[in-house]
């Protein structure tokens, strides 16, 4: 991500000003910061919290409501407390930026998981993915894997169905890789230090910095997009969100800032602030404890421009790919279905899925069905198979959304006929009851294949994607 780049011309918006955190400022924005998090945090499983979780947005949007009023005199400040079991602070106004003394808060809350494991998961899983959907995976897989050990004890079918539906599949092999080299590298203690955590496969920046400092409270940089968004609005920032030389300032401001006493809280306080109220369409400035001291919206109520939105840049997105595929569902007498693993690298790398070719280039065609049909059938022939299939379409097509890509699918129905050689197939092909496959880790496209197949196969949902 790093390296000389230009930074993308915005008219209008500032060059960063090195001297805008002073050390009074960086003081006030850590208290602020700290303060709004023991009050307004989300309960979540990974921070040591007991259920209910604040798993629903409901649930959070009351959250934000209940604090919203307590601002405002509306409701009494117990609703808050009873909620985190604190006692709310009263507030006083020092200088530009609202303060809650944290002296004055009864029980202050313990967010600081001592299970470095756990929260290495948690931070794996929440890569990408909303916290609502990865609430109920963190929950199953840590009791299905309890420990470091226990997952580095697991089979690479086992840690795929534990992370089935969750997508970007790479995350869970990487994370099996990382817990493997941990036992034998370390004797199963993750490592405390960010330069530690570095060396362990799977692990990069933000990660080390995230365990360094949420387990092991070292005062030790994050940044994720959330971040990101964040500094880039405080500091009117120049550069679109996915610009190498933002995110190099971005860290640059977040080491400089990084509370030295609750590295653990200020971190999580910084990505919660990103992830409920400095939202990417919507942000809450009116809630937001850092209004007092935010560049973006001081020029919105200057008139220089338009929207604290308008930080950072808008990237042009580009259009996802679109892939037409036809599919081969082929099951034999005993309902065993033939899929392939696919390729270790690549879009659901290692993942099962039916025999598919791309068959884009035959759209619009007369004969596109009976040519999709001729393609599958050398691609079965290709993978060993070798046993006479008839192949009929689905009435209805699969359609199927990745984060780049959008699939869609023509199944084809196969049914052998009972004749031709032994079949000698490929070693990534085989033959699995859906109870075996299901095992395995079925991803949400071949659930949606299998459902559109037998209507009484859940459609079970797909993992939501994080918003950043
Ligand atoms: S004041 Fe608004 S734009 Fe600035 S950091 Fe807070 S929520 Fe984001």
């Amino acid at each position: 991500m790093e390296g000389p780049v230009e930074l993308e011309e915005a008219p209008g918006l500032l060059d960063e000003d090195p001297g805008w955190c002073g050390s009074q400022k960086k003081q006030n924005i850590r208290r602020a910061l700290l303060a709004w998090y023991s009050l307004e945090r989300r309960r979540l499983p990974w921070r040591g919290d007991p259920p209910p979780w604040s798993e629903d947005k409901g649930m959070l949007r009351s959250q934000a409501s209940k604090a919203e009023q307590c601002k405002q005199g509306k409701a009494s400040s117990s609703s808050i407390t009873k909620f985190f079991g604190l006692k709310a602070a009263p507030r006083e106004k020092t200088g530009k930026i609202e303060v809650i003394d944290l002296e004055d808060l009864e029980h202050p809350v313990q967010s600081c998981p001592q299970n470095a494991y756990a929260v290495w998961v948690s931070e794996v899983m929440l890569q990408q993915t909303q916290v609502e959907v990865v609430i109920g995976y963190w929950t199953r897989w840590m009791e299905r894997f309890p420990s470091l050990q226990a997952l580095a004890a697991a089979t690479a079918d086992e840690v795929n169905n534990a992370w089935a539906g969750l997508g970007f599949y790479g995350r869970a092999r990487r994370l099996h890789e990382g817990a493997r080299y941990v036992l034998e590298q370390h004797g199963g203690e993750v490592p405390q230090s960010r330069e530690e955590l570095l060396r362990v496969p799977g692990i990069g920046p933000y990660t080390a910095g995230a365990i360094a400092s949420i387990a092991f409270n070292q005062p030790a940089a994050v940044v994720d997009g959330n971040v990101v968004r964040v500094f880039a609005r405080l500091a009117a920032l120049k550069g679109h969100s996915k610009c190498p030389a933002l995110h190099k300032r971005c860290w640059k401001l977040a080491e400089d800032l990084v509370d030295p006493e609750r590295p653990a809280d200020f971190n999580q306080a910084l990505m919660e602030l990103g992830a409920t109220v400095c939202t990417p369409l919507a942000p809450a400035c009116s809630r937001c404890p850092l209004s007092a001291t935010c560049k973006a919206l001081k020029l919105v109520t200057a008139g220089q421009v338009g929207s604290v939105t308008d930080f950072p840049a808008k990237q042009s997105q580009k259009p996802r790919r679109q892939r037409i595929l036809a599919l081969a569902a082929v099951a034999d007498a005993s309902d065993c279905w033939m899929l392939v693993r696919r390729p270790k690298t690549g879009l659901l790398a290692g993942q099962l899925d039916f025999p598919s070719v791309d068959v884009a280039d035959l759209e619009g065609t007369d004969d596109r069905k009976a040519a999709s049909v001729l393609r599958l059938q050398k691609l079965l022939v290709e993978l060993g198979f070798r046993q006479e299939v008839t192949l009929t379409p689905l009435s209805a097509q699969v359609e199927h959304v990745f984060s780049h890509e959008h699939h869609t699918m023509q199944v084809f129905r196969g049914c052998i006929a009972g004749h031709g050689e032994p079949s000698e197939l490929k070693p990534n092909v085989s033959w699995l009851t859906l109870q075996q496959a299901e095992e395995a880790g079925i991803t949400s496209g071949l659930q949606k294949v299998l459902h559109a197949l037998l209507p009484t196969f859940p459609a079970k949902r797909a993992a939501k994607r994080q918003k950043h």
